[in-house]
């Protein structure tokens, strides 16, 4: 595999029948090609696919298909009230003493249920031209302890780019924490290189970085190395999922989920229940259903590895936790 993760982005699949082509599977699969929001997956990612399986948990992730034009009620392109959170262009703040900084658009895969598809990006992320001005708004507000990079994927910057973000954070008194929202450990092992590590090893911060797994067949030794690297930086390692129709809705997935992801020491946090982005409905599980497969995964596993089922409803003030 190429060590490079940038010339590893820049071959990556970019079109549904290529990657269905190298798991030999049949182009007929797919009922879209032209898909508003584009198709895009690593190598590294696709490798992890079960040839031949056109259910492969990890290909339903990524496939585009005709579902995605169906429209239905209560779905639509700002699922969460993201732009009401909006404290300046690109950062976000919905919770007490944490703000989120959409630090980019890019992302190395494009999951179909993102709840971010139709994100306004050219208008929303902080730019180096809006930095000064989203320091500022983090600057002026004491209250703020943490700041989450996330976006699109935090980790498609250049580390030079994330060095000065770090120091510009490391600068203000209040800000206790960096928390880095990213599915490239899963998606792009490579890319936890030792200029990161070595960024987040010195930063005076405390640094959380919370990674997207939603299979256990996601995790193999590429990532496990990966998550080496970020615990030798000293980094928290939570992970969060999407609870995904057909994908991980059960208790026997969700279960080895919880216990691969401790083997790498990375500790489960939220399952999230589908936010209702355009285009993503076929993704939903019931909340009957969701609500009985929490009840499962904590009968099944010791406290520490139940995630916490969470729904986000636009104006509350944490993430609401379904019983
Ligand atoms: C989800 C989210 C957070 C993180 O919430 P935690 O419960 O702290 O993980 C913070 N800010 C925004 C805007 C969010 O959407
Ligand atoms: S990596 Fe995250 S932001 Fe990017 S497409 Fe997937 S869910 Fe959306």
């Amino acid at each position: 595999m190429d060590a490079n993760w940038q010339s590893q982005v820049a071959n990556a699949f970019r079109n549904p029948r290529e990657l269905l082509e190298f798991l030999s599977l049949s182009p007929e699969l797919i009922g879209l090609t032209d898909t508003p929001f584009p198709f895009l997956v690593t190598r590294a990612f696709a490798t992890r696919m079960v040839k031949t399986d056109p259910k492969d948990p990890l290909l339903l992730q990524v496939l585009p298909t005709a579902k995605e034009l169906e429209s239905k009620e209560g779905f639509g392109p700002d699922p969460v009230s993201d732009l009401d959170a909006q404290r300046s262009p690109g950062l976000l703040q919905k919770y007490q003493h944490r703000a989120l900084v959409i630090s980019t658009g890019a992302c190395a895969i494009h999951c179909r249920y993102c709840f971010r598809r139709d994100f306004p990006y050219q208008e929303q992320q902080t730019t180096r031209s809006r930095w000064e001005s989203t320091l500022d708004e983090i600057r002026s507000d004491n209250t703020l302890e943490e700041v989450i990079l996330s976006g699109g994927d935090p980790l498609m910057l250049s580390n030079e780019r994330l060095r000065e973000i770090f120091e510009d954070l490391d600068a203000i008194p209040h800000v206790e924490r960096i928390r880095i929202h990213t599915r490239m450990p899963i998606v792009l092992p490579d890319r936890i290189d030792d200029r990161l590590i070595e960024l987040i090893k010195k930063s005076p911060l405390r640094v959380i970085v919370v990674i997207h797994s939603n299979h256990p067949n996601e995790l193999d030794s590429s990532v496990s190395s990966a998550i080496e690297r970020l615990l030798h930086a000293e980094a928290t390692l939570l992970n969060q999922s999407v609870l995904l129709r057909g994908i991980n809705d059960s208790e026997s997935t969700l279960s080895a989920l919880s216990k691969k992801l401790f083997d790498m020491k990375v500790i489960p946090y939220y399952l999230h229940s589908l936010d209702h982005a355009t285009g993503t409905a076929h993704f939903e599980v019931p909340l009957e259903q969701s609500k009985d497969i929490a009840n499962r995964l904590r009968a099944a596993l010791p406290g520490y590895l139940v995630p916490k089922l969470v729904q986000e409803v636009p104006g509350k003030d944490s993430k609401t936790p379904i019983f």
